[in-house]
């Protein structure tokens, strides 16, 4: 039997929300640490997911975390074997925490690119981004950040902020197709 998942799916109205800015005078209360934290956990324990956001934990809050291998150029990425190895690797891997963010910035280009969701298990469909942006947000700490991003970490900002909007990616795939997951 599968551990049911915290992560909410398709359908679940709270999805569809605009997600509120955090309060700076919150960012390091109780209330927004522990939601960091919960999210943290639920993105961890999942099997492939590179990025978790609020509203995908039924938190209605503009913020989102990315695991190190969507930024870091380089990121040993190779995946263990052992799927307990795995977990571990998962489990202390840095994570970018992105708190009311926005995109200053984007390359006039843009790609499809294959794309998926924790929220939309099995489906997967090629969404348009731009390759490159600039993106602002404060962090854990309520420090203002400013990153440039391409590649996956461009696609996974994207994605991430379209669901502070209470916007899924299947509202702008195309070829949109179910892969089961074979689960060994
Ligand atoms: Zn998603």
């Amino acid at each position: 039997m599968e551990t049911a998942s915290p992560i909410r799916q398709l359908g679940d109205p709270v999805l569809r929300k605009s997600a509120v800015p955090v309060a700076k005078n919150d960012i390091g209360s109780k209330k927004i640490s522990s939601a960091i934290k919960h999210m943290s956990a639920a993105l961890r324990g999942t099997e492939n997911g590179v990025a978790i956001a609020a509203p995908q934990m039924g938190i209605s809050l503009r913020i989102f975390l990315v695991l190190e291998r969507a930024y870091k150029p380089g990121h040993d990425d190779e995946s263990p074997d052992e799927a307990e190895q795995k977990k571990a690797e998962r489990e202390k891997e840095p994570v970018m925490v992105f708190i009311n963010p926005k995109i200053l910035r984007h390359s006039r280009a843009a790609r499809l690119l294959e794309e998926g969701c924790l929220s939309v298990d099995g489906q997967f469909g090629k969404v348009r981004r731009y390759e490159k942006i600039t993106v602002e947000a404060l962090d854990e700490r309520g420090k203002k950040f400013t990153r440039g991003a391409s590649g996956l970490f461009a696609q996974v900002v994207q994605h991430e902020i379209d669901h502070l909007e209470g916007i899924i990616f299947v509202d702008k795939a195309t070829d949109l197709h179910s892969i089961t997951s074979s689960k060994k």
